[in-house]
């Protein structure tokens, strides 16, 4: 079968023929793959500069957000069956006897680092005609988001930084009260990529006043870096459209915006934690939480005022929280959400996907710059 490789040590990415998947345990499943998003990454591991290969093979296939449909089942295998649509998670568990998150079958929380991610890190990913896997890394989805569920695992990792902030909030005296009041429900989304714009539905879906703020373009014109031919100004609508602000950073500076909307309780960064995200947490207000899904320093060194940052939130009683890795529950939450996102915005999640390509096309597509929101392979129909 057709699948789409880098080649870590020669620098090549091209097709494939792979052998194809089989149930080789009673909880194996084999799966139709549907489509593939991909992401920074994607790029990234496609320009040599990450990734790694598993040990047996001299490339890996790429793909860590799929989308597919279930074609076998192992003997074992009770909660998924032939035809139904499932979500892969990304992340397996090291083989350290020792590592109780692992062995628990939780390797977000894996105490070794060594893991290992597919598509990433030492495992082959869904970029592929079909794969196998154990049932338990594969979540069930709805056969009415067919068009949107590969939109699951980046929505996943706003999930996560979510429930973690919700978990925090509960340190607030009046948490226990079930008041929301001086908790506060204000968020500012720094980015407007994929993850920024799911994240903010996920977070007006939770009661959040939500302001996109996203440096970019001009007015009308494209963006650059995650802008594309609809650019900022079909954000901006987008933004609208779903009762949330969208402030360009050229037009204000974000004390501008704390000074005109209030307090900022929650800042979920979206950029791939660029030095300006990273610095925004200045603004942040009083037991606020800062939420990071990107992982600084990924694209090099830069240089902050950590003293000055950290003796800020010190005082102010804030948070950061750190790109955790999503777990099954988040894979799970996010799968409900696009079912509610699509109820209360119909058709919104749809305008995420920028584009689709076939399987023969991708290799050409991750060398080339990112083209409007999130691209997608349709591997099949
Ligand atoms: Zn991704
Ligand atoms: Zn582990």
């Amino acid at each position: 079968m057709k699948a789409v490789a880098v080649f870590p040590e020669e620098h090549a990415l091209r097709l494939v023929e792979h052998r194809e998947p089989a149930i080789l345990a009673p909880g194996d499943v084999v799966v139709r793959v549907l489509d593939v998003g991909f992401c920074g990454i994607d790029r990234e591991i496609a320009s040599f500069r990450t990734g790694s290969s598993p040990a047996d093979s001299p490339y890996l296939i790429l793909g860590h957000e799929a989308l597919g449909e279930v074609v076998e089942v192992g003997s074992a295998v009770r909660r998924i069956r032939p035809g139904d649509l499932v979500v892969p998670t990304v992340r397996r568990p090291c083989r350290h006897e020792t590592c109780r998150a692992c062995r628990m079958g939780r390797p977000d929380f894996c105490l070794s680092g060594e893991y290992t991610q597919r598509g990433i890190k030492g495992a082959h990913g869904f970029l592929a005609e079909r794969f196998s896997d154990d049932a338990r890394w594969l979540q069930p989805v709805p056969r009415e988001l067919r068009d949107v569920g590969v939109l699951t695992q980046p929505l996943a990792l706003a999930e996560t930084a979510i429930a973690e902030l919700e978990q925090v909030q509960k340190r607030l005296p009046w948490a226990a009260l079930g008041e929301t009041g001086g908790s506060g429900k204000r968020a500012v989304v720094l980015g407007a990529g994929p993850v920024a714009l799911l994240g903010a539905m996920a977070l007006v879906v939770r009661g959040y006043k939500v302001a996109i703020y996203s440096h970019g373009g001009r007015s009308g014109r494209s963006g650059h870096g995650d802008g594309g031919r609809s650019g900022q100004a079909g954000k901006a609508e987008f933004a609208e459209s779903l009762g949330a602000q969208f402030v360009r950073a050229e037009d204000e500076k974000l004390d501008s915006l704390v000074d005109r909307t209030g307090r900022i309780d929650v800042m979920l960064e979206a950029t791939g934690a660029t030095p300006e995200a990273l610095a925004a947490m200045e603004h942040l207000g009083r037991n606020g939480v800062y939420l990071m899904t990107g992982i600084p320093g990924r694209r090099g060194a830069f240089t902050l005022d950590a003293g000055h940052l950290l003796h800020g939130m010190v005082q102010r009683n804030q948070v950061i929280i750190g790109p955790a890795h999503p777990s099954a529950e988040a894979y799970r939450a996010a799968i409900q959400d696009l079912a509610l996102f699509s109820r209360r915005w119909p058709g919104a999640l749809a305008r995420l996907i920028s584009s689709r390509m076939t399987i023969d096309e991708a290799p050409e597509a991750f060398r080339k710059p990112a083209a409007g929101l999130k691209q997608v392979v349709a591997v099949a129909d």
